[in-house]
């Protein structure tokens, strides 16, 4: 019969018990007992649902404190020497401080840096390696974690990051070549091999979920020369996991390793089955990830089931395991927890638990067992119902997404008959300097919404502190002097929260946490049906934030694309058919803003390059549509509206073609810690609009001095025409105190005035 396994675990807990335990470590600096404990125990709690949802095998070394790539540089010691001291004095304040900076006791360490893991929205710490760096096994993690599951009765799987994708996911300070060394780092991992299959471990999973990128030459040597070392001392069987993606032309490379099992991802990319059964040498396991761990729906069985069988023809029920398609890490815990929920939509989902689950009955079913037949045949009806249920099948939104043209993402006008419109009606200086949206969220903000979502105060009460707050900041800005105004989002909690509360189409869950980072979660809302706008959502407080000045009001919006990449999206329509649903409805609250005399509108797509697909060949379809969407916000806008866009990175060499061609009137993007580097992609590419480099950066406590802020513009000013030249922090305030943000913004204003004098003529 086919196992159920599992590539790994969310480790945050359903009540988030390890944020919380992590948090007062941190805090009291306290014993370390209480965290670990806390540790041990959600490992055990997890492995047991694991197990009680019908898995045969359960992931252990999984589990983090922090992160699992942070996790393996410790393990193969892989420390920048800077942590070394407080390594010494305490092991788990080392693992800290590489993950979250070190100020004490005479230190005072940043952090390493922080990335995205693939296209997800989780974040890995990135390995500090350099030329010469020595690898060796440092403690006993994923040994002790396995003896901790067998303990408990359990057959547990230890997972493991690859060599290689550890070595191409990591950083090299000194600019050398990374696969250099391979030859320092695999004996660590030989050693650890042998380490496991003398306990008697049977399986260990590789993950190499570099295998669904573009590789070079070097990095295929590098996998075949890797594989080749672990295979040729003693080990447990292997099991190469890659996932993410279809191994594409990686595919011949990867069915020559000498390896046990492949896991491959057939939620992604279910195409590939046919090629990777072809290939498959005929001692190999198939571990096919054909529930989706990235998502929150329910499998279908009409897809999952003719996959499962064609393979199980081929292989036989031993040689085939299932799992999920990657680690269920980027999903919730369990949707029993939704108590709130509608049946209806319950029905629909399946958090981490009941993937298990779905992955049990599958399994049963495979094996003929009627009952799980059954239970398949029924849940598919229930998902063919659903297409057309009311809410999920809305057909204006149908009928608005087909009527759509080319025509409905143009301006009235190109962008430099735009430009004198706008400069007639706007009035702006030389430089006009802005912000980027939202001004402190402060603790009594905070406490007024968690009162007024309670029922503890009425909306009058809570209207009137928003009110006021608003009232505060604008005429803080006044005062300050800055060209374009905010109203400050004191009324956001989150910039897709927010807007997904107000549109159909949109569902929250309780305690639908998902880890981003260390302690961090998110709590995506989830896209299930058609989205529309049914009412206004951002006019009321734009326009009473307008009425309070006579400088320009700048409107405030978060983009389609950033609604739909922090979101779980139903898996029933394309993303793209999805976005440009989203796209609809913000043009709707677009218009509606123009219409109630807001003249400058900012379109915020912070997740528009995140989106990007794995693979390059991929990248300008992905580009046309979220282009086009951000368009279809906008068009129609008149000459004299203002569109500006806001995107908080600084990587823009690759795209820059795509965010010019969204065609917006000013883009304010971040490059202050990155000292204007990102300004090279303009050097090579001639940016046709208004552009604010952020000069302030807002990550960090520290008020940047006017000289620093000045030096900026300056570097700016070389590639970058005076006419053009925005001045505006990195990103929004919100997480920022208020003295810090009154100093800073004074600081830019002065900046802003002494530079524009510098540059009139005289
Ligand atoms: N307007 C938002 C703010 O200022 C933008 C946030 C973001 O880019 N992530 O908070
Ligand atoms: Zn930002």
């Amino acid at each position: 019969m086919s196992l159920v396994t599992c590539l790994g675990f969310p480790r945050i807990g359903l009540k988030r018990e390890l944020k919380r335990a992590l948090e007062s470590h941190w805090r009291d600096d306290g014993t370390h007992s209480t965290l670990l404990d806390t540790a041990r125990d959600l490992r055990n709690r997890h492995w047991h649902l694991l197990h009680d949802a019908g898995a045969d095998v359960v992931p252990c070394n999984d589990f983090s404190l922090y992160d699992q790539v942070l996790d393996t540089a410790v393990l193969f010691d892989a420390i920048p020497a800077r942590y070394r001291p407080v390594f010494a004095d305490s092991p788990l304040d080392g693992y800290f401080a590489m993950a979250r900076g070190h100020k004490r006791g005479g230190h005072d360490l940043h952090a390493l840096e922080m990335t995205k893991w693939f296209d997800t929205n989780y974040h890995y710490l990135v390995p500090e390696l350099e030329a010469g760096q020595r690898f060796r096994l440092r403690g006993d993690k994923p040994l002790a974690e396995w003896r901790e599951a067998t303990a408990l009765g359990l057959h547990a799987r230890p997972v493991l990051l690859g060599p290689v994708s550890f070595l191409l996911l990591s950083k090299m300070v000194d600019g050398s070549n990374r696969l250099g060394l391979l030859d320092a780092l695999l004996p660590a991992y030989v050693e650890l091999l042998g380490q496991l299959a003398a306990a008697g471990v049977d399986w260990v999973q590789l993950d190499e979920p570099c295998l669904v990128l573009d590789l070079d030459g070097d990095a295929l040597a590098a996998y075949r020369h890797a594989y080749a070392t672990l295979n040729s001392a003693r080990h447990p069987k292997i099991l190469l996991a890659t996932y993410f993606g279809a191994l594409g032309d990686n595919l011949a490379l990867v069915h020559a390793l000498p390896v046990d099992g492949l896991h491959v991802d057939l939620v992604r990319a279910p195409e590939q089955l046919d090629a990777v059964l072809d290939g498959l040498p005929a001692d190999r396991v198939l571990s096919a990830g054909v529930v989706d761990g990235r998502n929150i729906w329910r499998s279908r069985p009409a897809q999952v089931e003719p996959l499962l069988r064609k393979a199980c023809q081929r292989l036989g029920a031993e040689r085939l395991w299932l799992a999920p398609s990657c680690s269920l890490l980027h999903v919730p815990i369990d949707l029993d927890a939704e108590t709130a929920l509608e049946p209806s939509h319950r029905a629909a989902m399946a958090f981490a638990r009941q993937k298990i689950e779905e992955l049990r009955v599958y399994a049963d079913a495979l094996a003929g067992q009627a009952e799980a037949l059954a239970t398949l045949a029924t849940q598919q009806s229930r998902l063919d119902q659903r297409a057309s249920a009311p809410g999920v099948l809305n057909p204006d939104v149908r009928r608005r997404v087909r009527e759509l043209t080319p025509q409905s993402g143009l301006r009235r006008s190109n962008s430099a008959q735009r430009r004198l419109a706008q400069a007639q009606v706007l009035a702006l200086p030389l430089l006009p300097t802005t912000t980027i949206g939202s001004f402190p969220q402060t603790e009594t903000l905070r406490k007024t919404r968690a009162a007024w979502r309670a029922g503890r105060i009425d909306d009058d009460a809570y209207d009137a502190v928003l009110a006021k707050e608003i009232e505060h900041v604008v005429r803080f800005q006044e005062d300050i002097g800055l060209d374009v105004l905010v109203h400050g989002e004191p009324e956001r909690n989150d910039m897709v929260e927010y807007f997904g509360e107000q549109l159909d189409g949109y569902l929250f869950t309780r305690l639908g946490w998902v880890q981003s980072y260390g302690s961090r979660c998110v709590k995506p809302p989830i896209i299930y049906g058609d989205v529309a706008r049914p009412a206004a959502m951002t006019v009321r407080w734009s326009r009473h934030a307008q009425s309070l000045t006579d400088k320009p009001m700048k409107g405030m919006l978060t983009g389609p694309v950033t609604m739909l990449q922090w979101s779980f999206v139903r898996d029933d329509l394309p993303r793209e058919t999805v976005c440009r649903q989203i796209a609809l409805a913000l043009r709707d609250e677009v218009h509606d803003l123009e219409a109630a005399g807001i003249g400058v509108i900012q379109i915020d797509e912070p997740a528009l390059r995140e989106g990007l697909p794995l693979r390059r060949a991929d990248w300008s379809g992905y580009l046309d549509w979220a282009v086009a969407c951000f368009r279809i916000t906008v068009g129609g806008v008149r000459d004299t509206t203002q569109i500006h866009t806001h995107m908080c990175y600084s990587e823009f060499n690759d795209i820059i073609e795509a965010v010019a061609a969204m065609d917006a009137d000013v883009i304010s993007i971040e490059t202050s810690r990155s000292r204007m580097e990102l300004l090279d992609a303009f050097t090579r590419f001639r940016y046709p609009n208004g552009i604010g480099p952020g000069v302030y950066d807002i990550h960090s406590p520290r008020v940047p001095s006017g000289g620093e802020m000045l030096e900026l513009l300056r570097k700016a000013l070389e590639v970058l025409r005076p006419e053009q030249l925005w001045v505006n922090p990195d990103c929004g305030l919100k997480t920022r105190a208020w003295p810090e943000v009154e100093a800073a913004l004074r600081a830019m204003v002065q900046c802003a005035r002494q530079l524009r004098e510098a540059a009139l003529p005289a």
